[in-house]
């Protein structure tokens, strides 16, 4: 008789969940808290859901099909990283080493769920609260929640070693537009990529505003907006301002005319999409490392995945590229494994994936947030990056592959770094650097 699963939450981590089980041969039955039109429709993205790199794409491949192998990718980032006092400072356009692409999380959800009762799978509409999920994991061979950062993330207390943070390092808000393509038009102004770019602005003390081309659930082709504010700029009042996805989109304009101009005529053509008043989200993320077993009342192990076992701050979009990586890795062990799962187990599970791919990502999100702790980083890779073609690109690898970061810690194995990857002395890299966006770097 084929063994029985169960996953609570039918976000991105629990639909491929759920898919990737039944494939593997379990009954698994998929508990949602909203209807599945609600969870397309009603409802916001919970992120943007870049799958930034060629790591997260080869495991979602191994749960599910892509049915957006011809919708836009993004092939680089044009970044222009500004002072203090809004000088520019730094500049660099680097060619990713893979492709990303930004595709609705809720079109993505929606599809796998389609393809999870195609696989005669149970889609069961219905909050679980503890006591149910103990029914549940009693009936269950195995039980996984994936009901974000919220519901039921109390069964599994805050890792306070491996959480670094008590508080939110940023705001967040986001909105989708639509009205340009992807042609290299409306950009040339910046690089002559066009939208096989996305543009990251950082201000060194007020935020970061990243956008890029992004597959609309409705709109199909659009861009997304995030805009990330530092807790103790001015940011935040601004963003509070978002009510909806036209307030929203004001806020964004008015952040670039008065932060990043030469942006402004370019993103003013953008426009909100009419068909979804709920493109937009609004707040912030504690990141976040939680143990990743609970148990029920009656001591049934139940396992965390995605954004309920890890989330992160998404400046490194690693969230959902984590959360996918997370879920084909268990989905095949589980598949291998004969006996019961185990506390041991699935413990066990979690410890490997925070080795392979966890540990990593929360360090180069923290790089990109500009911690203390990576100071030195920032202070050379940047301008580095600025002039060497090399390092540029091997900044976003980290977004694909982040355990490298795990090896440098140090002023010198920083220089080390550039060094290996610039091929010359990181001295001589950096001696050529000038502040300012007149030697961007472009690949
Ligand atoms: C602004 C922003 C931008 C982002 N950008 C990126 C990016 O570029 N790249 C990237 O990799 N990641 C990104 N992320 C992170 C990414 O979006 C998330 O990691 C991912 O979508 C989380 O999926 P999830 O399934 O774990 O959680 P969720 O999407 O939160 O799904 C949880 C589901 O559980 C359901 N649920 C909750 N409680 C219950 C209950 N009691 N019973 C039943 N069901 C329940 C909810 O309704 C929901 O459907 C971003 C995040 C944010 C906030």
């Amino acid at each position: 008789m084929s063994r029985t699963a169960a996953v609570i939450g039918a976000g991105l981590a629990g639909s491929s969940a759920a898919l990737g089980l039944a494939r593997a041969g379990f009954r698994v039955t998929l508990y949602s808290d909203r209807e599945r039109a609600d969870l397309r429709d009603a409802l916001p993205a919970t992120g943007t859901a870049v799958y930034f790199g060629n790591d997260a794409r080869a495991a979602d491949a191994r749960v599910a099909e892509d049915h957006y192998a011809d919708s836009h990718h993004s092939l680089g980032n044009s970044v222009r990283i500004h002072a203090a006092d809004g000088s520019p400072a730094i500049a660099f356009d680097g060619a990713f080493t893979y492709r990303a692409q930004a595709v609705d999380v809720r079109l993505r959800t929606d599809d796998r769920i389609g393809d999870f009762l195609d696989a005669g799978g149970t889609f069961e509409v219905r909050p679980i609260d503890p006591e149910a999920l103990d029914r549940i994991a009693a009936d269950a061979d195995l039980t996984v929640v994936a009901t974000g950062k919220g519901a039921l993330a109390s069964l599994f207390p805050v890792d306070e070693q491996r959480s670094v943070y008590r508080t939110p390092q940023r705001q967040l808000l986001t909105v989708t537009l639509a009205g340009l393509d992807y042609s290299p038009e409306p950009w040339a102004y910046r690089t002559d990529r066009g939208g096989d770019y996305n543009l990251f602005n950082i201000h060194a003390t007020q935020g970061e505003i990243w956008i890029g081309p992004y597959l609309h659930k409705d709109a199909g082709p659009a861009w997304s907006l995030l805009g990330w504010a530092r807790p103790d700029g001015e940011w935040p009042a601004r963003f509070d301002r978002a009510t909806d996805a036209a307030s929203a989109r004001q806020v964004f304009v008015d952040l670039i005319r008065d932060y990043f101009p030469d942006d402004l005529p370019t993103v003013e053509r953008l426009q909100v999409i009419d068909a979804d008043p709920q493109s937009w989200l609004r707040g912030a993320v504690t990141p976040t490392v939680r143990r990743p077993v609970g148990s029920t009342a009656s001591g049934h192990p139940v396992a965390a995945i995605g954004d309920t076992a890890i989330a992160f701050d998404p400046i490194t979009g690693q969230g959902a590229q984590n959360s996918i990586i997370q879920v084909a890795d268990l989905v095949e062990a589980a598949a291998d494994h004969t006996g019961p799962f185990t506390e041991q187990w699935l413990r066990e599970q979690f410890d490997r994936h925070w080795e392979r791919r966890g540990l990593g990502a929360s360090e180069v999100t923290r790089l990109y947030l500009g911690d203390p702790d990576y100071a030195v980083h920032a202070e050379l890779a940047f301008p580095a990056a600025a002039v060497s073609p090399a390092v540029a690109q091997s900044l976003f690898t980290l977004l694909d592959v982040p355990n490298p970061i795990l090896d440098v810690r140090t002023r010198e194995e920083v220089l080390g770094f550039i060094g290996a990857v610039a091929g010359e002395p990181a001295e001589d890299v950096l001696a050529r650097f000038e502040p300012g966006f007149a030697s961007a770097a472009r690949l």
